[in-house]
């Protein structure tokens, strides 16, 4: 009769103990972009994890709105490389969810809460194609996520910014992206909803990856992940880590940053319009 020989095996290394790389959402490296000769994105480089929260900041002019143009696919670069999922930004960017910056000039508008959100199914259909019922129960599932479903009915202008926001948030949703880009999204809402809006996003972090813009240096302290600075070139570490040479370095002059535990706040109203 043959023996066998039976080697002992090493126990399976518990999934949670496993060094597991997260997978990259946005890839950008050595980035230029401009308009014309003149470069306002200058060797750009970023890797965005998933589920990672990235608030992005930087003084007017800084060339954060070319560079959400650029990861929309809107503005061509001028050199460099941005990868969506591993693939060119005309074929990732159905993986983008965009939150516009908010404005609080349609309250007239005559749409309700529900086909603002549903909007954000258009381009899973084709061309004229009827919605179907998976879109109406992705309206509703992203609605119920943002707290509005019992407003569905409701036009958009009788919402408060607060709610209005979360309704463009919805619309974002509902594109099933697996990145949310925000565009300062509290710009023009009080405190208190300000407060709310970012609590949201924190819980939405919880299954999906975050890249933000915003000027509330507060904010981005209390709730991202991770911070980048971004003038022309972009200071970032992969860390939520704020200090004062990535701030003088981005808004090239001092800035104050007053630190009471988290979050820190930073006043740098000398060099920054805002
Ligand atoms: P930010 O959003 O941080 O304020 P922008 O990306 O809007 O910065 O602008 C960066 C620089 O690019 C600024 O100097 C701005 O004047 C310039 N710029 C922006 N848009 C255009 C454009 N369409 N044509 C020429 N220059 C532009």
């Amino acid at each position: 009769m043959k023996s066998m020989n039976i080697l002992p095996q090493p126990d399976p290394v518990p999934l949670s103990l496993q060094e597991i790389d997260p997978l990259e959402i946005i890839s950008i490296r050595h980035l230029w972009a401009g308009y014309g000769n003149e470069m306002v994105l200058e060797d750009i480089n970023l890797s965005v994890k998933e589920l990672d929260f990235i608030g992005i900041i930087g003084p007017n002019g800084g060339g954060k709105t070319t560079l959400l143009k650029v990861l929309l696919g809107l503005h061509k670069p001028a050199k460099g490389e941005i990868k969506v999922l591993g693939k060119s930004i005309e074929q990732g960017r159905k993986y983008i969810g965009y939150v516009p910056q908010f404005v609080n000039s349609d309250q007239s508008f005559p749409i309700n809460v529900w086909d603002v959100v549903k909007m954000g199914r258009l381009g899973k259909r084709g061309l004229f194609q009827p919605y179907q019922r998976q879109d109406e129960e992705k309206v509703a599932e992203v609605l119920n996520l943002v707290d509005l479903y019992p407003l569905r009915h409701r036009a958009i202008g009788e919402l408060s910014g607060g709610q209005r926001q979360r309704v463009y948030i919805a619309r974002a949703l509902a594109t099933e992206p697996r990145i949310l880009i925000l565009d300062e999204p509290t710009a023009s809402v009080d405190p208190q909803i300000r407060t709310s809006i970012y609590t949201l996003l924190e819980e939405l972090n919880q299954w999906i990856t975050i890249l933000m813009i915003s000027h509330d240096v507060g904010a981005i302290a209390r709730y991202v992940k991770t911070v980048g600075c971004l003038n022309r070139r972009l200071h970032y570490h992969g860390e939520k880590l704020l200090t004062q040479t990535m701030l003088e370095e981005a808004y090239q002059c001092p800035v104050d940053l007053i630190s009471h535990g988290l979050p820190h706040r930073v006043f740098s109203d000398h060099c920054d319009g805002h």
